[in-house]
């Protein structure tokens, strides 16, 4: 499968928008875009005035980016999310963030949306005492996520959890760091997700 392999960094730097991509790093003054606060490449300090279609298309790439998606997979999304009742937009970002990979994350289980789906692949958590290994896996609300009793001791999961309160944990969720085990206590709202996300202009990107 086709994947991004370039630095991630320049994603941050690309968005203008700490996007926690790196674990870690991310919170030291190491971090990229706290020591180059601008765009990447050759032109990256000159001026630049996007168009309309400019900002609409800056806008999907970051959240499509944020939670590490490829292209097919975030329109894939998208379409689910037009087909659901309610605002598309919300219902777009609720799907994203109700992904496997993204409520370990949330947990606390990984530093990074990336570290969180790889160790989803490896088949370290169960979903209502079954082990699930699809980081896109659409965990409902009430359900159960658990480090697996083999995995307790995977040193990653251990310092991810032990360095989740410097992020925090969503409301939505509900994490007892001991068991290593979460329940997801509500679908989340819009107001949950605090990354600075214009959805509606990801609708108007795609509703061309
Ligand atoms: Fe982004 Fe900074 Fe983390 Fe790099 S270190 S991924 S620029 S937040």
């Amino acid at each position: 499968m086709a994947r991004y392999t370039a630095s991630v960094c320049r994603i941050c730097r690309r968005e203008n928008l700490k996007m926690y991509l790196k674990g870690d790093r991310c919170y030291t003054d190491k971090c990229a875009i706290e020591r180059r606060p601008y765009p990447p490449g050759q032109h990256g300090q000159g001026r630049v005035k996007f168009t309309n279609y400019g900002v609409q298309l800056r806008e999907k790439q970051k959240v499509k980016r944020m939670y590490g998606l490829l292209e097919s997979q975030f329109r894939g999304y998208f379409h689910r999310a037009a087909a659901t009742k309610g605002k598309t937009g919300e219902m777009l970002l609720q799907m994203l963030e109700l992904r496997l990979d993204n409520v370990v994350f949330r947990m606390g289980f990984a530093d990074t949306r990336s570290e969180a789906r790889q160790l989803v692949r490896h088949g370290h958590f169960t979903v209502d005492g079954k082990r699930v290994n699809i980081p896109s896996f659409a965990v409902r609300s009430g359900a159960v996520v658990e480090v697996g009793d083999k995995s307790k001791k995977v040193l990653r999961i251990q310092e991810a959890i032990e360095t989740v309160d410097r992020r925090g944990i969503p409301q939505w969720l509900d994490v007892d760091k001991k068991a290593l085990k979460g329940t997801v206590k509500t679908t989340p709202n819009r107001e949950d997700l605090t990354m600075p996300i214009q959805e509606q202009l990801i609708v108007e990107l795609y509703s061309k």
